[in-house]
């Protein structure tokens, strides 16, 4: 799960990670009225969408940038005009973009230099790991490519914790000294303090300034939260924007469903996710390409399958369904239920080719062939992929 930048600024104060002041505005008139209120020298209006890259990107309606600088509340309402309402695309959101419903205004600071510091869940090392580097800014992943070594690595033990000596480590490294060094230092204890309170799996400072004024401030925040911990994190599943989510996603997790929307045109229903991985992986070996990743689980019933048989269908790109089921505690008589039910109910016109194996299996081969739906039926995995493939291929021409 994510979250807004404003809604991390919340995190950060509760945390004690130094940051400027921001608000939340949902139309332009509260913006302005928010920058009156903030006040100050300058301020920084900020879109607020759950993707980086938004001070270079571009909204489909021309206007540049996704952040910007003014010192007057009536241009901060005229900035959040400009970007409310409006899709802006970034480098991570895919040519798609993302639309902007709430801006963020809050205090601008002056930058003497931008460093990057990230905190996140390195599986290799079973450990959380500092990312640090002294090249911050909107360039970073240009850094990691051309100059590796501008970037600094500090695995954490998780046991031992973030220790004094990796503290100053990570300080030498970036040089910073004196009582930047220590505004860092707490900074940074706080920053790991949070991610492990609040089950993260990635926080990303992008940029961390210094400023001419001697602090050390988070100017930008990103989050990532292990979404398995969620039902520990009431607060967290709280700042939730469904919104920002595939609605294909948000549909699934209604239903427990463990689905991932992918870019291809051959839907999968199975259960299990190595068997999902399998399919998906057969489905791309015989040419086709997966439009999503669905485990019903182990278990799943008659309204799981049928919701998850609505979903993958509720997608324009779907040219096929191809459903993989092994029944073992799951019975192959109630997945052949779900799929008739949901068939009917949606007026399926596209290709289905169907494998079942395992636990009442001839009940469920029974149930399709007499349901009158027109299934292609399948002996085997790679059997049912190929048949996939080729029924979207025939479909077509
Ligand atoms: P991102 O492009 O989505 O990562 O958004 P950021 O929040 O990082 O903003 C983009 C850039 O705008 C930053 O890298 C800074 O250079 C600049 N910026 C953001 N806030 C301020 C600010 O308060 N003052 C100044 N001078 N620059 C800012
Ligand atoms: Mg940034």
């Amino acid at each position: 799960m994510n979250i807004h930048e404003y809604q991390a600024k919340e995190l950060f104060e509760r945390f004690d990670v130094a940051s400027p002041k921001g608000q939340v505005a949902s139309t332009a008139e509260e913006a302005e009225s928010v920058a009156r209120e903030i006040g100050g020298s300058g301020l920084v209006v900020k879109a607020q969408v759950h993707a980086g890259g938004r001070g270079k990107g571009t909204f489909k309606n021309g206007f540049q940038g996704g952040v910007h600088l003014t010192d007057c509340p009536q241009k901060a309402g005229e900035l959040s005009s400009q970007m409310l309402g409006q899709v802006l695309v970034t480098k991570q959101t895919g040519e798609e973009g993302r639309m902007v419903r709430k801006v963020m205004i809050a205090e601008s600071v002056d930058i003497e230099h931008e460093y990057y510091l990230a905190i996140l869940m390195d599986r290799q090392s079973c450990s959380p790991v500092i990312v640090a580097s002294t090249e911050g800014g909107m360039d970073i992943e240009e850094v990691a490519e051309s100059t590796p070594e501008k970037i600094i690595r500090q695995e954490i033990h998780p046991l031992a914790g973030l220790q004094a000596y990796e503290i100053r480590n990570l300080c030498a490294g970036l040089g910073l000294k004196g009582d930047f060094a220590k505004q860092f230092s707490k900074l940074l204890k706080n920053l790991y303090r949070l991610f492990l309170s609040c089950d993260c799996s990635m926080v990303e400072i992008n940029p961390l300034v210094s400023t001419p004024d001697g602090k050390i401030l988070a100017l930008d925040a990103k989050f990532g939260f292990d979404d398995n911990a969620l039902y520990r994190q009431p607060e967290i599943v709280a700042y939730r924007d469904t919104e920002e989510e595939d609605p294909r996603e948000v549909a699934a997790s209604e239903y427990d469903l463990n689905y991932i929307g992918l870019d291809g045109n051959i839907a999968c229903l199975v259960n299990g996710a190595g068997l999902a991985m399998a399919t998906m992986d057969n489905i791309k070996h015989f040419g086709g390409d997966p439009a999503n990743f669905l485990d019903v689980g182990g278990g799943a019933t008659q309204e799981q399958v049928a919701a998850a048989f609505r979903i993958i269908l509720a997608d324009p790109k779907v040219e096929g369904v191809l459903v993989n089921i092994f029944g073992g505690i799951m019975q192959c008589d109630i997945i052949a239920k779900g799929i008739i039910e949901a068939a009917k109910e949606t007026n399926l016109s596209v290709p289905l080719i169907v494998r079942l194996e395992g636990t009442n299996v001839k009940e469920g081969r029974k149930l399709i062939s007499e349901s009158g739906l027109d299934v292609i039926t399948a002996e085997d995995l790679s059997d049912a992929a190929e048949k996939a493939v080729q029924a979207v291929k025939a479909a077509r021409a």
